[in-house]
């Protein structure tokens, strides 16, 4: 059983190098940005109290996150374990996973704000499937349109340069504090998220002992 949490900062890839990583792993990777999205896509009573605030580019309150994340674990389909992608963002959520559950590792994905503008701006997401690209690093193949359905690519509403630079200082200062307090357990490994998706997937594999 392998359990890990990926942090970073939006646009550093933790979506992806999670997904990497539980492939070949068998992990399952639980986002609580993409549960948020499934919510405010499919118009649930969760999906509207937290639709405002996402946009926005603000965090979602922690009783509510606590309890995604208690239930989405809850569920029990993770036999060979998770890569946590997207929690905790806080010190109170920090708290709450460390009581709550054992981690391996955490895996701090690292990555300079102006790079982090540079790529968040170049994100697009299937309006259909809900696929990721990104217009630097992961392109469409014909502009616009999704490779796996064909669905037309959007812009996530909280990636503006507004929103973004809100979760930047949010991030900076909730988060910061959340790597401090792993760190004296030493449970992170920090890898450097500039170069390619291979790479940095590589780096991640070699810092955690996983051949
Ligand atoms: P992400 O896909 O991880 O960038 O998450 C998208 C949005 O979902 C964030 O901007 C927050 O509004 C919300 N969210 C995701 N994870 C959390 C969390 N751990 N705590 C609070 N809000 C969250």
């Amino acid at each position: 059983m392998r359990k890990y949490v990926i942090v970073g900062v939006q646009g550093s890839g933790k979506g992806t190098q999670a997904t990497l990583l539980a492939e070949d792993f068998d992990l399952t990777v639980i986002s609580v940005g993409d549960i948020f999205r499934w919510q405010v896509q499919h118009h649930t009573k969760l999906g509207a109290q937290v639709r405002r605030i996402m946009a926005a580019g603000e965090l979602v309150g922690d009783d509510l996150v606590e309890r995604v994340v208690r239930e989405r674990l809850d569920q029990h389909d993770w036999n060979y374990g998770f890569v946590v992608d997207g929690f905790p963002r806080n010190r109170r959520q920090a708290e709450f996973f460390l009581e709550s559950y054992d981690i391996d590792g955490v895996i701090y994905l690292d990555l300079p704000d102006d790079e982090v503008r540079r790529r968040v701006l170049a994100r697009r997401l299937c309006s259909h499937c809900g696929m990721d690209y990104n217009l630097i690093l992961d392109r469409p193949e014909q502009e616009g349109r999704c490779d796996v359905c064909g669905g037309p690519l959007v812009t996530r509403e909280d990636d503006t340069e507004e929103a973004l630079a809100a979760r930047l200082r949010d991030y900076h200062a909730k988060t910061d504090p959340v790597l401090d307090l792993f760190r004296r357990k030493e449970y992170v490994v920090t890898v450097d998220a500039r170069p390619s998706k291979a790479e940095v997937q590589r780096a991640i594999r070699e810092q955690l002992g996983l051949v």
